[in-house]
């Protein structure tokens, strides 16, 4: 794999350095001067009473999940550094202690915060507005179109969540897809941080193919402002990690939405909670589709993806799949099999399903059937009056 060259790596790490001192600091001091303000009577307490006032109660909301948001990363970031030092604590501070403390906070923040630096430069070369192309054609190819009363809000949001389940379905069974999916997997290791970690291109696709059913299942282009406000908002939270929320089940909340346990469970690679746990808000469409997993307490989180990788790497973390799909393709044989593994599942291989998540997820439930408790095993078990379910 490329990116092992020594002074590839010295770069990686140089420029990690800049921009986990450039996003902390300028995290950490903004927080800090938005505090102060608030004590003032200003800041935070004149956001919100500004916005009430204009009734804009999605920033309100907004300003109020991104403080949230905001006091658990710095939280996260804190508490990572003191568990480093910690670690070490034997040691005299020096070079050997400097570099076992760095390695241990890069291991979790060096693809994170490289990722998001990144995202935030790559857009400024690469102009593509993919919502702003699509948005003039909203719905010019509905079939019909919702009015604003309350009851159309939440057909809104599930048109949304359908549409969001579907992408990320698609993202982790087409393996091209997965290719621009698995750089938000990569991490072995949870924090709000790994919320930022997204391939440049992945969005490109992902608003198209929302585009596509929002379009047509009627929802008016202007309902997507609150509906992206509470994505972003909550699709950010639910990644806060064991140091912050220990559970993160969220209490009777975990019945009605998805919490940050469910979505420890989505990047997890154990072979249980492989492919499941794809909506941000609402389980309602993992809860009809048959892919809502909660968090079993006998089987303990591995974060990451299955294949070999280092984690601290970031070419092989942000483009390594894209490179073996590439070296698959070129080794085999036939147009028919070049062309399969690009929209197969990854873990295909000609003839072979056999490490595809399906199927190591239905090898492990043969062994282990007192795990298998799907929503869709329970509704054709209801529909086939409690006869078995073949898997
Ligand atoms: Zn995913
Ligand atoms: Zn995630």
């Amino acid at each position: 794999m490329p990116g092992k060259n020594k002074y590839w790596r010295w770069f990686e790490n140089a420029v990690f350095i800049v921009a986990f001192f450039y996003i902390s600091w300028d995290w950490v001091s903004n927080f800090f001067i938005y505090l102060y303000n608030t004590i003032l009577g200003k800041g935070m307490i004149a956001d919100i009473n500004q916005q009430v006032k204009t009734h804009s109660y999605n920033d309100t909301f907004m300003t109020i999940v991104w403080e949230i948001i905001f006091i658990i990363t710095l939280w996260e970031i804190g508490l990572l550094l003191y568990e480093a030092v910690q670690k070490e604590k034997e040691n005299k501070w020096g070079l050997a202690k400097g570099k076992a403390v760095f390695h241990y906070v890069a291991r979790t923040f060096k693809p994170t915060f490289l990722a998001s630096f990144v995202g935030l430069y790559i857009p400024l070369l690469i102009k593509l507005d993919v919502f702003q192309l699509v948005t003039p054609f909203f719905n010019k190819f509905s079939l019909f179109i919702i009015n604003n009363k309350w009851y159309s809000w939440i057909y809104a949001y599930l048109v949304w969540e359908l549409s969001t389940w579907v992408w990320h379905y698609t993202f982790h069974r087409v393996r091209l897809f997965w290719c621009f999916h698995s750089p938000h997997h990569a991490p072995d290791d949870l924090t709000i941080t790994t919320a930022w970690v997204h391939f440049f291109a992945e969005g490109y696709f992902t608003t198209f193919m929302q585009w596509i059913i929002l379009s047509v299942m009627g929802v008016r282009a202007e309902m997507l402002i609150p509906i992206f406000a509470i994505e972003v908002g909550w699709g950010t939270f639910i990644h806060a990690g064991e140091r912050s929320l220990k559970k993160g089940r969220l209490g009777l909340l975990k019945y009605f939405l998805i919490t940050p346990s469910h979505h420890r469970v989505h990047h997890a690679k154990n072979p249980l909670y492989m492919d499941t746990n794809f909506c941000t808000f609402l389980p309602f469409w993992d809860w009809m589709f048959g892919t809502l997993q909660p968090l079993r307490d006998e089987v303990k989180i591995e974060y990451g993806i299955t294949r070999q990788m280092d984690v601290t790497s970031f070419i092989d973390f942000y483009f390594g799949e894209l490179i073996l799909l590439y070296q698959d393709i070129r080794h085999t044989k036939g147009c028919r099999n070049k062309l399969y593994y690009l929209v197969k599942p990854p873990g295909w291989n000609p003839g072979n399903m056999e490490h595809t998540a399906a199927m190591v997820r239905s090898d492990f439930l043969k062994t282990n059937p007192q795990l298998d408790h799907t929503s869709r095993k329970w509704i054709f078990q209801k529909l086939l009056k409690h006869q078995p379910v073949n898997h």
